[in-house]
């Protein structure tokens, strides 16, 4: 793999060094961004390129206190066609971000792209193994969400709205053996997201608001160094787990990793007071976890140290 991994970034760099897309380097929020493009240049220009790489990496680092690694490569591939078309992240040794985007991309197209700051948070998170990618794939989909809400980047309308049209399919179907076990689409994405809105949920009730989820994967970020580190999914929960004083993440897992239990999702909207609403939500503040609700969306300074 790794083998693999090498040629194919060597293949990568000639062809930019051949399109003359020189690389170049942003600082922003603690991070050194080393930027590269193959296939040619945007349509859009290389500000509106850069503007979306400064977002995208502060409204990771406003979420996770400072950007999860001193410095990441980015490189971007231009392809036929417009919009933010697809990433995937690397750690081995050194923090690698790979994204296809159209060369029509639009400046509205970035302004309201999702995958960058997906990608990104995937560099906070130990490398748990492929049986676990649902909690790497899960945290990544849940965070970008609340992290752009944070960021005045969405609106949390459309976050709760989202959440409520796809979480349903990260519930287990037929044949299903948890969440270490069915390696599906659904299970990964919504199942892995689905699991991080009830830790984040529990981890609020149980200490009043005071800490949430984003004070556990600050936690785990920080003692771990992020991807580039390989840890079992155990001492991931666990340090997340000790950071905010609770059993939330370890009780979950518990539950979920190896059988097909079914929270119960409409009691969970009709607690947090989401309501469907058409297409969009209406949001209710006389349910009885509205504070929780707000306090997700409430962006939180500094993780207090204790
Ligand atoms: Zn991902």
């Amino acid at each position: 793999m790794t083998g693999a991994r090498l040629l194919m970034l060597a293949a990568v760099t000639l062809a930019a060094t051949a399109s003359g897309g020189a690389p170049r380097v942003l600082a922003v929020d603690g991070v050194r961004l080393q930027v590269e493009s193959s296939g040619g240049d945007f349509n859009a220009g290389a500000a509106a390129i850069d503007a979306w790489l400064r977002r995208s990496a502060a409204i990771v680092a406003a979420y996770y206190g400072t950007f999860p690694v001193p410095a990441v490569r980015i490189e971007l591939r231009v392809e036929p066609g417009a919009g933010v078309q697809g990433g995937s992240t690397y750690a081995d040794p050194d923090a690698l971000i790979r994204v296809r985007v159209g060369r029509e991309v639009t400046a509205a197209q970035l302004e309201s792209d999702w995958v960058m700051v997906h990608e990104m948070t995937h560099l906070a998170l130990p490398d748990v193994g492929p049986a676990h990618a649902w909690l790497s794939e899960g945290l990544a989909t849940y965070v970008e969400g609340i992290a752009r809400v944070h960021a005045g980047n969405r609106s949390e309308q459309d976050v709760w709205a989202e959440e409520l049209r796809q979480m349903p399919r990260g519930l287990p179907q037929a044949g299903d053996a948890g969440l270490d076990r069915t390696h599906t689409w659904g299970r990964t994405y919504w199942g892995g997201a689905m699991f991080c809105l009830m830790a984040d949920v529990d981890i609020r009730r149980r200490t009043h608001n005071a800490r949430g989820l984003e004070d556990a994967v600050r936690a785990i970020a920080r003692a771990s160094g992020g991807l580039k580190a390989a840890w079992p999914i155990e001492r991931v929960l666990r340090t997340g787990d000790a950071a905010v004083g609770t059993m939330s993440l370890e009780d979950l897992y518990a539950r979920m990793k190896d059988s097909a239990w079914t929270p119960d999702l409409p009691a969970l909207w009709r607690d947090l007071g989401v309501e469907s609403d058409g297409d969009s939500v209406r949001l209710n503040d006389a349910a009885p976890l509205a504070p929780v609700r707000h306090a997700i969306m409430a962006p939180s300074a500094e993780t207090p140290r204790s």
